[in-house]
């Protein structure tokens, strides 16, 4: 029993414009931390495969994939949105960030590991039911909770998403979905300005001003999402693992450091330990500071790899 690192070459090939913060070095800082540190021969490594059309259109529009399989260049680069465009190697990426997600939710079900962490680029939080937005094609994360319940039958399932920006796809695809709870804690003001509280139960959403600092965040988690997790008693957690909210990082304002991400994925253990017989399926989403970034992440993978599961139901 261990922990499943998932990856897949293309997710590093995605092409960006020069100088966007969302760059292939993401994901080779964090190898190389790994490396360095003797993380990656700790953990079991998986290359990912595509996620199918099935599995999409669990969450997303068939104008959605279409637009997207379309859009695919076979040279330079395609603009979707501001922030979001597509070179050569950006659908494949994206078929296999959302297929890394996929698997990793078997192999943490059928018990061959305890909890899997997908180093995967692009991004997916942003994405919504019918819109590309944010760095974000397809919607890793929610594609792999709508498996959990479709193929696993899963009654209940959380996500986690401490990125410091609102996971409004994630939202946007849940919104009515009372099997799958969402909490996000999040900068607002900010960058997609959505994430006030809403009246839904199954959505949690945290607005923490510029300038909040662990205390606020970790005040945030432990009064606001731990009852709403405790009271849904989830089967299985999905994390939206952002390190965008580190006080380097240069996208935005709050100000945790390392040991407040190394708290939360704690925290996160603990929860799964006690309602989930472990399981958790953790996804990269932002972090934009390559040094901060490479660390939280080995930390939040150490952790996941000392957890202990029980071997009971
Ligand atoms: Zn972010």
């Amino acid at each position: 029993m261990s922990t499943l690192y998932i990856s897949h070459p293309d997710c590093i090939y995605h092409e960006v414009p020069l100088g966007h913060p969302e760059s292939s070095a993401r994901l080779q800082v964090i190898e190389a931390e790994l490396k360095q540190q003797g993380m990656w021969d700790r953990v079991q490594h998986l290359v990912a495969p595509e996620a199918t059309r099935d599995q999409l259109e669990r969450v997303h529009s068939a104008h959605h994939i279409d637009r997207i399989f379309k859009a695919a260049p076979k040279s330079g680069l395609t603009p979707l949105d501001p922030d979001t465009s597509m070179g050569p190697h950006s659908l494949s990426a994206a078929l296999h960030a959302a297929g890394a997600l996929v698997i990793a939710v078997d192999k943490v079900i059928a018990g061959e590991v305890n909890n899997a962490f997908c180093a995967v680029r692009p991004p997916g939080h942003h994405a919504e039911h019918d819109r590309v937005m944010g760095f974000c094609l397809f919607n890793n994360v929610a594609v792999a909770a709508a498996h959990a319940l479709a193929v696993h039958g899963l009654e209940r399932v959380a996500i986690l998403d401490f990125d410091v920006h609102h996971g409004n796809g994630t939202q946007d695809i849940f919104l009515d979905e009372p099997r799958v709870l969402f909490c996000s804690t999040h900068q607002h003001p900010f960058y997609p300005f959505t994430g006030m509280p809403v009246e839904n139960k199954n959505i949690i959403n945290v607005p923490l001003p510029a300038g909040s600092g662990g205390a606020v965040f970790r005040d945030a988690i432990e009064q606001i999402w731990l009852p709403a997790i405790e009271a849904f008693a989830p089967q299985m957690l999905f994390v939206s693992a952002g390190f965008d909210a580190h006080r380097d990082d240069p996208l935005a304002q709050l100000a945790l450091d390392d040991a407040d991400f190394e708290w939360v994925t704690e925290t996160i253990v603990t929860l799964a330990d006690r309602y989930c017989q472990g399981r958790i399926v953790s996804t990269l989403e932002g972090g934009y500071d390559e040094a901060a970034l490479a660390r939280c992440v080995r930390s939040h993978i150490a952790i996941l790899a000392n957890t202990r599961t029980s071997s009971t139901g």
